[in-house]
C-alpha cells in the first residue's frame, strides 16, 4: 500500500523502560478510513505504542509515520489533524461540559459545532453540569467529545469504554460507527473482544511488545477456516463430530433423527469465537496466562 493511503505506518518500533522491552519490534499499518482495534493482555505494550504514535512518548527505535509525519518532530498543524482521547484528565473540573467542549473547539482551525458534539456523545442533559459532577462513564464520553471536536482525520482511543454500562457502550459504538462512516480513521485499544468484533475492520493482537496476528475479526487466526463442531443426542448418548460442512451434517441429522418435535435432540453447532482465537494467540505469554482465566470451552457457541 502506498504511504498516501496509510494513516499509520509503524515499522520495528522499540521502547524500553530500563531493562524492560515494553515494545519490541512492533509493526502495524492502518489504512485511511479504517478502524483498527489493538488487543493484548495487560502490559503487552498497547498504551506505550499509542502514546508514541500520539507524540507523547519517545521511542528508542523503529520508524513511525502518522498521517505521513513522524510524531517526534510533528508541529501544531499535525496535532490539529489528530484526535486524542486522554485517559480521564481531571483538569478544569469546575468547568461545565459545554464550556469545556467550547474551550477545546477554539484550538482547532475547523472544529465541529460543540452542541452537536455534546449531543453525539449523549451528554445533552449534562451540558450545564460541572465536569467534577459527572459519573465515570459520562466523564469518558466527555473525553471522547474533546477528542473529536477538532474534526480529526485520525482518532486514537485508548480503552474508550472501560467502565461503561452496556447501554452506554452500545451508544458509544454507534458514535464510533458514525465517525467511521464520515471517513475518520480510528485506532483503538480495548480489552472487550465484543467491542473489537463490533467496531474493527481489522484486529491486531499484541503480545510482549509485538504484533503476533492481524486480520479481520472473522479471519483472525484462521478463525473462519476452522472446523465447526456439531453436537447432538442420539439414543440417550451425547455425540460430537467436527466438520467443514455443518449445514449438510445438520440436514442429514434432521432427516434421520427428528421425531414428533421436529427437532434434533440436543443440537448445538459450535464455532470458535474471537475470544477463543485471541486466548489461543496470547496463550504462550506467561504474564497473559497468569492474568487471563482459561476458557471453559475450547469452542464457544455459534452466533
Ligand atoms: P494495559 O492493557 O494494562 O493497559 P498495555 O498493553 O497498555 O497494558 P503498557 O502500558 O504499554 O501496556 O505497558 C507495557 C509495559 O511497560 C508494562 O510492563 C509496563 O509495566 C511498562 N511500563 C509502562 N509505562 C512505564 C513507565 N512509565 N515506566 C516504566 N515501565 C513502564
Amino acid at each position: 500500500m502506498d504511504d498516501n493511503d496509510l494513516a499509520v505506518r509503524v515499522t520495528g518500533l522499540q521502547k524500553r523502560y530500563g531493562d524492560k522491552h515494553a515494545v519490541d519490534g512492533l509493526d502495524l499499518t492502518v489504512a485511511r478510513g479504517e478502524v483498527v482495534a489493538v488487543l493484548g493482555p495487560n502490559g503487552a505494550g498497547k498504551t506505550t505504542t499509542i502514546e508514541i504514535l500520539e507524540g507523547y512518548r519517545h521511542r528508542d527505535g523503529g520508524d513511525v509515520r502518522v498521517l505521513g509525519v513522524d510524531p517526534r518532530t510533528a508541529g501544531r498543524d499535525w496535532r490539529a489533524r489528530v484526535g486524542i482521547v486522554l485517559q480521564g484528565t481531571n483538569d478544569l473540573a469546575e468547568a461545565t461540559v459545554s464550556e469545556l467542549v467550547r474551550h477545546f473547539a477554539r484550538y482547532y482551525p475547523d472544529p465541529r459545532d460543540p452542541d452537536e458534539v455534546i449531543d453525539a456523545v449523549g451528554l445533552r442533559e449534562k451540558a450545564r453540569s460541572r465536569t467534577r459532577q459527572l459519573s465515570g462513564g459520562q466523564r469518558r464520553r466527555l473525553d471522547v467529545a474533546l477528542g473529536i471536536v477538532g474534526r480529526p482525520e485520525l482518532l486514537f482511543l485508548d480503552e474508550p469504554t472501560t467502565g461503561f454500562d452496556p447501554e452506554a457502550r452500545h451508544a458509544f459504538w454507534d458514535l464510533i460507527t458514525g465517525l467511521r462512516d464520515g471517513g475518520t480513521t480510528i485506532l483503538l485499544t480495548t480489552h472487550y473482544l465484543e467491542e473489537a468484533e463490533h467496531l474493527a475492520d481489522r484486529v491486531a493482537v499484541v503480545r510482549s511488545g509485538r504484533v503476533v496476528a492481524v486480520d479481520t475479526p472473522a479471519d483472525l487466526g484462521g478463525r473462519s477456516a476452522r472446523q465447526a463442531v456439531v453436537r447432538w443426542t442420539e439414543s440417550g448418548v451425547r455425540c460430537e463430530e467436527r466438520t467443514d460442512a455443518p449445514t449438510a451434517m445438520v440436514t442429514a441429522l434432521a432427516s434421520r433423527l427428528t421425531g414428533a418435535t421436529g427437532e434434533v435432540p440436543g443440537l448445538q453447532v459450535l464455532r470458535p469465537t474471537l475470544e477463543d482465537v485471541y486466548l489461543g494467540l496470547i496463550a504462550d505469554d506467561d504474564a497473559a496466562a497468569a492474568a487471563t482465566p482459561a476458557p471453559a470451552l475450547a469452542m464457544g457457541a455459534a452466533r
